[in-house]
C-alpha cells in the first residue's frame, strides 16, 4: 500500500469529471487500498479518487470512531434524495475551511463493490453529507461551490497565498 497526495483547491484537476469503472481488477483495489491509506492519514471520513489526481468513480469513507468500517464505493450514483440539512463541512481538498452546506437529509445510492456486486446503500445524516460530497468530488464539484461568490472569491485568494507561502524556502 502507498499514501497518494491529496490535490487541493484550486487545483484544476479537481474539476476533472471522473469517468465510470468498466471492471473491478487487482488495479482498482490497489488504487481503493491505496485511497483508504490516504484517507486514514490524513484523518477524512472520505475520500474521492479525484482528489488523489485519478480520474475514475470511486470512493471511500469512513465514519466511525474506531476507524474500522471502512466503505468503498465503485460508480455510486444518488437514486433517491430527501429532505434537507445543513451541516458544516471541511475538505481534505480545502485544508482549514470549514463552512455550512445545505444536502439532501437521505438518499439512496447505488454503487458496485470491490467484489464487483451491485449494492444499494440508505444514508442519512452525517453519512448522507459525506456520501453527497464525495460524489460531488467525481463530478468535479467542490463544497466551496455552494458558498457565495464573495466568499469564493476570497478562499481562491487565500489558498493561492498559501499556496505561494509553501514553496518559497
Ligand atoms: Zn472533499
Amino acid at each position: 500500500m502507498a499514501q497518494l497526495p491529496i490535490l487541493t483547491f484550486p487545483d484544476p484537476r479537481l474539476r476533472d469529471v471522473a469517468r465510470p469503472v468498466d471492471g473491478v481488477d487487482a488495479d482498482l483495489r490497489q488504487l481503493a487500498a491505496d485511497m483508504a491509506e490516504t484517507m486514514y492519514a490524513a484523518k477524512g471520513i472520505g475520500l474521492a479518487a479525484t482528489q488523489v489526481g485519478v480520474p475514475k468513480r470511486v470512493l471511500v469513507m469512513d465514519l466511525s470512531a474506531e476507524r474500522t468500517e471502512l466503505m468503498t464505493l465503485i460508480n455510486p450514483q444518488i437514486v433517491e434524495r430527501d429532505g434537507v440539512q445543513v451541516c458544516e463541512e471541511g475538505c481534505l481538498s480545502v485544508p482549514e475551511v470549514f463552512e455550512s452546506v445545505e444536502r439532501a437529509e437521505r438518499v439512496a445510492v447505488t454503487y458496485l463493490n470491490l467484489d464487483g456486486d451491485a449494492c444499494r446503500l440508505e444514508a442519512d445524516g452525517l453519512l448522507a453529507v459525506c456520501v453527497q460530497h464525495e460524489i460531488d468530488h467525481l463530478d468535479g464539484k467542490l463544497f466551496v461551490d455552494y458558498l457565495s461568490r464573495l466568499k469564493q472569491d476570497r478562499l481562491r485568494k487565500k489558498a493561492v497565498k498559501r499556496q505561494r507561502d509553501d514553496v518559497r524556502p
